[in-house]
């Protein structure tokens, strides 16, 4: 059978579109994996010059100009991921005093880890190539509390409450707030399920293009206090698959 002029100039076509992407295919399998535009500690350096200047009540109030945001719409490059509460008084642009394309930023009650969010953040490492996360649990966090205080809460919050569990039960022993020692063991927690988080994230920290770490926010002072980092493997995240099996000895020494 014949083959028409415009089957030919179809396939012509659709041949222009697909062949670049194979090749890019290709290419990336072999590939080095691209490393961070900047480098995690350089990142970390400029969130907490930009927290101090909070802190001070001196805010810059950086990139939030309309050029800013025509630059943008051309795409993005957030030097940093933000693990935060969604507590009204806990925004990350404004207690790192950062503006529009700076942070990658993902909020639920509790810092908690689940796909979607564990998702997101393998996006920014991968396609955005951010080098650093931060998690950032805070002071008198109302889901921390709940789960501190334990019983069964209603609709959809219980899962919430259930994956603060662990941070509860690893603090439990422990003297002082046991709030805030729950809150503090909870971002760590989080943290390191993060760097424990197969097939991407683990690697990427591996592989040194990919920082993780925790730490608290000050309600009333505005200060970040970055958390001593644990070596170690995480607990499973409720929900959260790819993260590594329970191990209560690593639970134990996050909490201290
Ligand atoms: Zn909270």
């Amino acid at each position: 059978m014949k083959t028409s002029r415009s089957v030919i100039m179809k396939r012509i076509i659709l041949a222009a579109w697909v062949l670049p992407f194979c090749c890019v295919a290709l290419a990336s399998d072999h590939a080095e994996p691209a490393k961070p535009k900047i480098a995690a500690d350089i990142a970390l350096e400029i969130l907490m010059a930009g927290n101090k200047r909070f802190v001070a009540g001196r805010p810059l109030f950086p990139d939030q100009s309309p050029n800013r945001r025509r630059e943008l719409a051309g795409g993005q490059k957030p030097f940093a991921i933000v693990l935060t509460c969604a507590d009204s008084r806990v925004a990350p642009e404004l207690y790192f005093d950062q503006g529009l394309g700076n942070l990658f930023v993902l909020r639920n009650a509790g810092n908690i880890l689940n796909d979607h969010t564990i998702g997101s953040i393998e996006y920014a490492v991968e396609h955005l190539h951010t080098g650093l996360v931060v998690v950032v649990g805070h002071e008198k966090c109302g889901a921390v509390a709940a789960a501190v205080a334990g019983g069964h809460a209603p609709g959809h919050v219980h899962s919430i409450i259930e994956s603060i569990q662990p941070a509860v039960k690893a603090t439990a022993e422990q003297s002082g707030d046991q709030i805030d020692n729950a809150v503090r063991a909870n971002a760590r927690l989080v943290a390191l399920a993060l760097q424990a988080s197969d097939p991407i994230l683990h690697v990427a920290v591996k592989q040194g293009r990919l920082k993780i770490v925790a730490a608290r926010y000050d309600l009333a002072t505005g200060r970040v206090e970055i958390l001593p980092s644990t070596p170690g493997v995480a607990p499973k995240a409720e929900g959260a698959a790819g993260a590594s099996a329970e191990k209560p000895a690593a639970v134990a020494h996050a909490a201290h």
